[in-house]
């Protein structure tokens, strides 16, 4: 059977009704016939049937043994760095996610876990960042915003050489396209708030393991610290889970097609998308992932903030907003919203220019969209920047 086949019915029906639809099961706690005779649920911070029906879809979909749901992506990374104690090191993909920086150097830190970041996509970098504290490797392929590709199944073979743990944030690909597990990760981690739910309408992340063992471990440290996700929100992402084929499907196509066109557009110098045959690592990426993603990137001729803030001004169907994923295409500026506290040198050294725009492009019409881009680089050459009329459709 396909996996589309399998996903979609691998959503249970309700024994108790026949209900199509899974139940929200929104409780608390679960009656017991004695102290300790119960129907395998007891308190609802440790389980909950809703949640655990995503849990066990998300396992299945990226190949893992168990999975649990939490209450954001970044409370996932928190129960997957939970896993560390004191003096322990990880090693991170340089281009890491701006949040998974932020609670790595602010909230660990301080417990003595640190972090050494190296450029991944050369896996020799990996092999000479190891030290003997290093207990965890932190991957992101594609990463934010610069869409660098590493090799998943190299450096997960040098992790198990040196017995630590393979970790992968696989939010970009979904397990749509990239199943991470299958290539030797021991961990997968989701922001689901993006491609699995979807439609821009819930925060949640997911924790998928490869052993048993394991998934027991972040299921004891989930129970212990409680970031649960809700059950009308695992409810939403069980929902987004079921079109989520066809939607990244869609999502990469309409990116293919807009990665091409930009390549070819005066105005773009650089076009950063794992698709292009320009882009470092596109052999990988085509080895590892079954399409490229929906998140285009760019720079400008004129590479800077005010060429960049006036594209991104002026576009109509792409709105200007933080996060992606969703059916409506989106736009940001990195340097001015999602790396601005980073210093301007630390930040064009990453890659991240003054001029860079990403694009989250969604379900709409590539043409369309093509054209947006089109009518907002033609503003380029205006003199004057228009007002923007700021409509909510
Ligand atoms: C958004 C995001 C996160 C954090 O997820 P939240 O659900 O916002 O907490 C982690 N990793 C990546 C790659 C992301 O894009």
């Amino acid at each position: 059977m396909s996996t589309v086949t399998e996903l979609i019915h691998s959503i249970p029906v309700d024994p108790l009704t026949g209900a199509i639809s899974v139940p929200i099961y929104q409780t608390s706690t679960y009656v017991q016939e004695a102290p300790g005779v119960n129907k395998g649920y007891d308190y609802a911070r440790s389980n909950n049937p809703t949640r655990e029906t995503l849990e066990n879809i998300i396992a299945q979909l990226e190949g893992g043994a168990q999975a649990s749901a939490f209450g954001s992506g970044l409370a996932a990374i928190d129960a997957v760095v939970k896993l560390l104690q004191s003096g322990d090191e990880i090693l991170a993909v340089d281009d890491i996610y701006g949040g998974a920086f932020r609670q790595f150097t602010h909230i660990y830190q301080k417990f003595g876990i640190n972090v050494n970041y190296v450029d991944t996509t050369d896996v020799a970098n990996v092999l000479d960042g190891i030290t003997p504290q290093t207990k965890l490797i932190w991957l992101e392929t594609p990463t934010n915003p610069t869409l660098k590709i590493s090799d998943i199944a190299a450096i997960a073979k040098i992790a198990q050489q040196h017995n630590i743990l393979l970790c992968v944030d696989n939010t970009f690909a979904s397990p749509a396209l990239q199943q991470p597990i299958l290539l030797g990760a021991d961990i997968v981690i989701h922001s689901a708030t993006k491609y699995l739910g979807g439609h821009s309408d819930l925060i949640a992340g997911l924790v998928v393991c490869r052993t048993k063992e394991l998934g027991e471990q972040i299921k004891f440290i989930q129970n212990a610290c409680g970031a649960i996700l809700s059950p009308f929100d695992s409810w939403l992402v069980i929902r987004g889970l079921e079109t989520l084929h066809l939607r990244v499907q869609q999502h990469s196509a309409n990116a293919l097609e807009l990665a091409e066109f930009l390549q070819a557009h005066p105005a773009v110098d650089k076009v950063y998308y794992p698709g292009l045959k320009t882009h470092l690592n596109h052999e990988i990426a085509a080895r590892q992932q079954s399409a490229f993603g929906g998140i285009v990137t760019f720079t400008l001729k004129n590479d800077t903030e005010d060429a960049a803030k006036k594209v991104v001004c002026n576009t109509r169907l792409f709105k200007l907003a933080e996060s992606l994923g969703g059916v409506k295409s989106l736009l940001c500026h990195p340097a001015t919203m999602t790396h601005k506290s980073i210093p301007a040198e630390k930040r064009r050294a990453a890659g991240v220019q003054d001029s860079l725009i990403r694009l989250s492009v969604g379900l709409e019409q590539a043409a369309d969209l093509k054209a947006d881009i089109i009518q907002a680089l033609d503003k380029l050459n205006k003199a004057v920047q228009e007002p923007r009329v700021f409509e909510y459709q």
